[in-house]
């Protein structure tokens, strides 16, 4: 469906307002902390959902779109990046994340529908942030990314976790297909083994990569943060011996939902904790944050930047679902476009104008 004259130079206006707020480079954005990373989800494989999520958020004026490592995913995510490129000249940074070991960001959930009884009231369904437990059925694993809460949500505990890494010995043919502008790697404690082995891998393929991030946090692992502060180092002396320039990401709540000021906190609490302690390199919150979370910072002090995941993807989903219900791209349907470019910039703003 295509918009008509006049729905098409409203969508281009709203867009060119947004877009006014971006017009810094990432690596100027991570100076002055002014940094926006659109975080899709590590596990996501929601196609239209992604395009879409890129679209908009690029729009909004992000700096980078984080996604899965998958070549249908990077595709789709790129045609987003390609169309808001197309009609305003501006494209943030394609971003993959990948592990150096067992990491809840990289599972999916699943169970049998044909074991659950018929009287159930489906409290999995209800808990699910991305829709992905469909009516009647089961999982649909396109849209599920690992978040957990189902899990508890099932009084038979029916529900079960797969592991989705992607292994060291696909690392590198993959990335030289996908050949992002940047990396993320998540780490844990006492993987600086598997995290050089995942350097290692992916320095193989030389790509010039904008940054290589890596992520990590306090919550699940049992580390203080001077724990962590040591971990990062070890990270750190790793990117020097090959060259790169790390950039920091503090997992505040991994899998949160990122449902209101308490995991706002978080983030921001660890970003207070580790900053004095870190090695060289920008520190960007993630895990938890949300529109909060600028609240919970200095005036004139803070973090290099942020990253929206749950909240990013749940701001939309009222306009991701109806374009999908009516088998169209948001870009295609200027009403829906137009109102979620104001919610993704609302979102962003505070940001951007650091
Ligand atoms: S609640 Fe989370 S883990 Fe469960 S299906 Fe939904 S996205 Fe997947
Ligand atoms: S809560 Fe458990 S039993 Fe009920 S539909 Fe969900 S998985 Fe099946």
């Amino acid at each position: 469906m295509a918009a008509d004259a006049n729905s098409s130079w409203g969508l281009r206006f709203i867009t060119l307002v947004a877009l006014k707020q971006s017009p810094v480079s990432g690596d100027l954005a991570l100076a002055r902390g002014g940094w926006v990373k659109l975080i899709c989800g590590a596990s996501n494989q929601d196609l239209p959902a992604i395009s879409d999520l890129c679209a908009v958020y690029a729009a909004a004026g992000v700096h980078c779109v984080d996604v899965a490592a998958d070549e249908a995913v990077v595709r789709a995510a790129r045609q987003g990046l390609d169309w808001v490129q197309s009609q305003w000249g501006y494209r943030p940074w394609l971003m993959v994340s990948v592990s150096d070991g067992q990491d809840a960001h990289f599972r999916k959930a699943w169970f049998d529908p044909q074991r659950c009884p018929s009287d159930c009231r489906r409290p999995c369904q209800r808990v699910c942030p991305a829709d992905a437990i469909a009516g009647e059925g089961g999982i649909h694993a396109s849209r599920c990314y690992g978040c957990g809460r189902c899990l508890p949500a099932c009084p038979l505990g029916l529900i079960d976790l797969e592991d989705r890494r992607l292994g060291l010995d696909d690392l590198a043919p993959m990335l030289a297909e996908l050949r992002p502008d940047a990396v993320e790697i998540h780490t844990a404690p006492g993987r600086a083994e598997a995290f050089q082995s995942t350097i290692a891998a992916l320095m193989d393929v030389q790509l010039p990569l904008q940054r290589l991030a890596v992520s990590c946090g306090l919550e699940g692992h049992g580390l203080t943060v001077h724990s962590l502060a040591r971990e990062l180092w070890q990270r750190h002396d790793c990117l020097r011996r090959y060259g790169q320039r790390p950039l920091w990401q503090l997992d505040g709540r991994p899998m949160s939902g990122d449902v209101g000021a308490g995991t706002a906190r978080a983030a921001v609490a660890l970003w207070h904790g580790v900053r004095h302690l870190a090695p060289p390199g920008p520190l960007q919150l993630a895990g938890g944050t949300n529109d909060h979370t600028i609240l919970h910072l200095p005036e004139n002090d803070g973090p290099a930047g942020v990253a929206f995941g749950g909240m990013a993807r749940r701001l939309l989903q009222p306009w991701l679902q109806e374009a999908q219900a009516r088998e169209i791209s948001l870009r295609d349907w200027p009403e829906g476009w137009c109102a979620a470019v104001a919610k993704a910039q609302k979102l962003v703003r505070p940001w951007l104008s650091r």
